[in-house]
């Protein structure tokens, strides 16, 4: 089965993880919600464990 979710497509700024939504926008901080089927990014690619150290760097 196919359904037409949407992704937050200012995910990686914005939020912890992916937003998935149904609607256009993400509910969450409103950015452009984009269709994760021909996802252009891999939760699990290699350097997002770095991404994300780095992120968790520049909050302390
Ligand atoms: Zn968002």
């Amino acid at each position: 089965m196919r359904a037409d979710i949407h992704v937050c497509s200012d995910w990686r700024a914005a939020h912890d993880r992916p937003v998935y939504t149904l609607a256009d926008a993400c509910p969450e901080c409103g950015a452009d919600a984009v269709n994760s089927a021909p996802a252009p990014f891999n939760p699990e690619d290699p350097h997002g464990k770095y991404r994300r150290s780095l992120k968790r760097r520049r909050r302390d």
